[in-house]
């Protein structure tokens, strides 16, 4: 029987390409498929602590702000679950993680074009098609969508000492580390490290002797959550953005770090107030403590005790503190997926060795041609600081699905800002280019 040659293939099923698994399943103009290493529909399921909140409104959800009316959206989940009521009567304006990795199980699991299990191994392109390896079996797509996500970093010094006793904080649900009487030591100021202390410091994971609290940063950073600082999570600001030179967006997403890259204010507050509570009312004897402008720049294991060296980053000095288990909130970073290799050298890569996206998500080919890869939460670079959030997920999949199918199947109107950027917009770029290009059969034999 002849493979089916299906018009978008989506490799990972995180919240990015999961967007357009669902906007596009409605959709009935396009055949896709989207394939998952693991079992099942979960999302940073290390990371998937008790009291975690959301970042995000939960109307920056899967679909919602490009099609209100899709079977898929949050609202449509607390209706049909029977919780409408109460969830509205409960005031929240951000959801626990928990909820939200529960929705998308959800839309994950009544969507027919997703399938777990289902690691893929290898991509070729082949005259005019991509060929999708998983387990031998061969998938043929005119168009790729690459939605693999984002790696744990680990600072250098801590690579020899990975293990149960030192990990990152992507791993601290699934470890569920027995922290009693330990002393532990948390690297990292971000949310992570926010969430991570709150949930030591209450004990969740057994009461520990004593919590060291370590960050590069110059203090504990809120999340800029002002309303200005929204736009930059606009689609009229991220068009104007893209248009941008290349060193003008590096300074300008370095710049805009902390409003997506800071932690609650809910949550500040939250830890702000047990902090003083027990040190003020209970006073208890000192058994935490908060050090920033610390970076971590060795570590020693000896007898069961880990030795971190960190340096102050405003007076250079260092100096030494112990720890039984070591817990790296280090962020995370962007990297291809091995399967991408083949396909690779016919992209273009800019002066940074970062692959050159287009207006559309999708990447630019070093000879014209006509099927196109996106690659979607890769391109900070190009994009800027929205890229990497939930926030514009359903605009870039509406955007991604009108560009692969040469027409509007999704209306994205025009949404002004209220502030006036005054950088330019190419109202010109063409949304509807994927089908529309016509290549010399030389072009497209070259890539063979
Ligand atoms: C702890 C945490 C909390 C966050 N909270 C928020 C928030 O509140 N609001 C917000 O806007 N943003 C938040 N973010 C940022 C962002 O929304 C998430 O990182 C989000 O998961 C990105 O989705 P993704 O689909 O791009 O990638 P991922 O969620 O990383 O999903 C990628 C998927 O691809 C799969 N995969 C990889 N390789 C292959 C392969 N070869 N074959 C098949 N499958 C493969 C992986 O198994 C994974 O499931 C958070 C990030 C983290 C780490």
């Amino acid at each position: 029987m002849m493979t089916p040659i299906l018009d978008l293939i989506g490799v990972g099923i995180g919240p990015s390409n999961l967007s357009i698994a669902a906007l596009s399943a409605t959709k009935t103009q396009l055949s896709t498929q989207f394939f998952e290493q693991k079992p099942q529909f979960s999302w940073h399921p290390g990371m998937l602590l008790k009291e975690a909140k959301m970042q995000t409104s939960f109307v920056k959800d899967l679909v919602t702000c490009v099609d209100p009316t899709s079977p898929y959206s949050f609202l449509n989940y607390l209706v049909t679950q029977g919780k409408i009521y109460p969830f509205l009567a409960s005031g929240q304006s951000t959801l626990s993680r928990l909820e939200f990795t529960d929705y998308m199980s959800w839309v994950a699991n009544q969507l027919p074009n997703t399938q777990f299990n289902a690691p893929i191994e290898d991509i070729q392109y082949d005259k005019g098609q991509f060929v999708v390896i998983h387990e031998g079996q061969e998938y043929l797509s005119r168009h790729l969508v690459i939605g693999t996500g984002i790696q744990p970093m680990i600072p250098t010094c801590a690579k020899p000492f990975i293990g149960s006793n030192c990990f990152h904080a992507g791993e601290m649900a699934t470890i569920q580390p027995n922290l009693t009487n330990k002393r532990v030591a948390i690297v990292g100021g971000g949310q992570s490290g926010a969430d991570i202390f709150q949930h030591v410091f209450d004990g969740i994971y057994g009461a520990p002797s004593r919590i060291d609290w370590w960050s590069r940063r110059s203090n504990i950073e809120a999340l800029d959550e002002g309303c200005f600082t929204d736009e930059y999570f606009m689609p009229d600001y991220v068009n104007r953005f893209y248009h941008l030179h290349s060193p003008v967006k590096t300074q300008e997403v370095q710049r805009q770090k902390l409003t997506s890259d800071g932690i609650t204010n809910e949550c500040l507050q939250g830890l702000y107030q047990r902090l003083y509570q027990d040190k003020f009312v209970r006073q208890t004897p000192a058994w935490w403590s908060i050090n920033p402008s610390q970076k971590l720049i060795n570590m020693q294991h000896n007898n069961s005790v880990y030795h971190l060296t960190y340096e102050h980053t405003l007076t250079g000095k260092k100096h030494t503190a112990e720890a039984d288990i070591v817990i790296l909130c280090t962020g995370f970073k962007r990297c291809l997926p091995n399967c991408l290799s083949e396909v690779l050298p016919h992209l273009k890569i800019d002066a940074n060795a970062r692959i050159e996206l287009g207006e559309n998500f999708n990447a630019k080919w070093k000879k014209a041609c006509e099927n196109e890869v996106y690659i979607v939460n890769a391109g900070t670079y190009s994009h800027g600081i929205a890229e990497p959030q939930l926030s514009l997920i359903a605009w870039r999949a509406a955007r991604i699905i009108n560009h692969l199918f040469g027409a509007d199947l999704y209306r994205i109107p025009e949404s002004p800002n209220i502030v006036n950027w005054l950088l330019p917009l190419k109202t010109n770029c063409p949304q509807n280019q994927a089908n529309s290009r016509i290549y010399s059969s030389d072009e497209l034999t070259s890539f063979n």
